[in-house]
């Protein structure tokens, strides 16, 4: 276990924004895993388990503690199409992997940032499909009894973009092998808006084709990174899609000035608004700037940095996007983002 001092943490995130961690380890194995744990609890050192750095917005203060970088790496696969996937694989490198063995359940979840561990915690999503789908056991560390457990989907407590993992037990488990179950020889999932338009009515593409038009699509919205490219300098969406009553969804409608505000059904009756649109119809376009932070010119949902900002930048322009939709649509918005070292 070999520990680095003062390592600067933004060029491990993909907003490149943030000071240094106090401390840094990057393990390779579970014991390694359990191993920091236990040196961070005997020198009472705050710990963050760091994946990609995808969904995370640093303090320019950085991290006081012990950060702990998941290097765990390999793929077991099974004929029947269950794959167990270390923590610290590239989540979109193991999707190509599972298209090119003509297994169906991961294609429109192509071109996410970030590692295999990453996705449980916030239930990735796009385009149609969630892990929560195929996810069938998370291999963790539960830092509370220092033991290795598997937890089943349904503990894993799955819903938008959100499990156990980031709500009720916050800190608790650190992920180390994923379990997905795909469709061998399965068809591809074409439900979204976009990938219906993409394909023309009645086809049905192969997983390959769906993993090139889904990538096509990100990278039209900057939702790809690509390197020096500024408007994917970014935590991907910065905002969740409110799920409100349908009588907030009126009251909103009320304040459109005309337009039909965008929602799609979501449990107990309730309706999910487009965080887009709120952030749009608020005066805040495509391409607004404010100083080395702005909003993406390809999605008003990204908040980008533009070359040198700094994390208060970031918060500064995610607070005026909150207050512009609070005082237009009385919504709260809710950022997507992990934000570390602000306490
Ligand atoms: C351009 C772009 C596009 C994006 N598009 C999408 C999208 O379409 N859908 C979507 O859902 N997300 C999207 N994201 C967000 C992000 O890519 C995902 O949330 C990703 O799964 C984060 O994984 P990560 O490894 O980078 O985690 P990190 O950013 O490193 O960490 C995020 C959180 O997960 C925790 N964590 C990470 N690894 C582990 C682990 N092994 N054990 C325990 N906790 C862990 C961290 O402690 C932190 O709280 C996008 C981001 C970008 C930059």
């Amino acid at each position: 276990m070999q520990i680095e001092e003062n390592i600067p943490l933004a060029p491990l995130t993909t907003f490149k924004v943030g000071g240094n961690a106090r401390y840094l380890v990057e393990a390779r194995a579970a014991d390694d895993v359990l191993a920091t744990v236990e040196y961070a609890r005997s020198n009472q050192l705050p710990l963050f388990v760091l994946g990609g750095g995808s969904n995370l917005v640093v303090s320019d203060t950085g991290w006081p503690g012990m950060v702990l970088k998941i290097g765990i790496r390999g793929v077991e696969e099974r004929s029947d199409g269950v794959f167990e996937v270390g923590a610290g694989e590239d989540w979109d490198s193991f999707v190509a992997l599972t298209v090119n063995r003509n297994c169906a359940g991961v294609e429109t979840l192509s071109g996410i940032p970030g590692t295999v561990g990453g996705t449980p915690v916030q239930n990735v999503g796009a385009y149609g499909q969630e892990v929560s789908e195929t996810i069938t056991s998370v291999h963790v560390l539960d830092t509370a009894t220092r033991q290795f457990k598997d937890l089943s989907n349904a503990e894993c407590g799955f819903a938008y973009r959100t499990s156990i993992f980031n709500s009720t037990e916050r800190g608790r488990y650190i992920v180390l092998r994923v379990t997905y179950a795909l469709r061998p020889g399965g068809a591809a999932k074409i439900a979204y808006a976009d990938l219906k338009k993409y394909f023309p009515e009645g086809t049905q593409p192969t997983l390959q084709q769906v993993r090139d038009a889904v990538r096509e699509i990100r990278l039209s919205k900057a939702m790809l990174i690509v390197p020096n490219d500024d408007d994917c300098r970014s935590a991907g969406s910065f905002f969740k899609n409110p799920i409100v009553d349908t009588s907030i969804y009126e009251d909103v409608a009320a304040h459109a000035n005309g337009s039909v505000p965008p929602k799609y059904p979501a449990s107990d009756g309730k309706v999910k608004l487009s965080a887009a649109w709120l952030v749009e119809q608020s005066g805040f376009a495509k391409g607004y700037t404010r100083g080395a932070v702005g909003i993406s010119r390809r999605h008003s949902l990204a908040i980008v940095n533009r070359g040198g900002a700094a994390a208060a930048d970031i918060i500064a322009l995610k607070e005026e996007v909150q207050k512009g939709v609070h005082e237009k649509f009385g919504i709260e918005l809710s950022p997507e983002p992990v934000f570390i070292g602000f306490e």
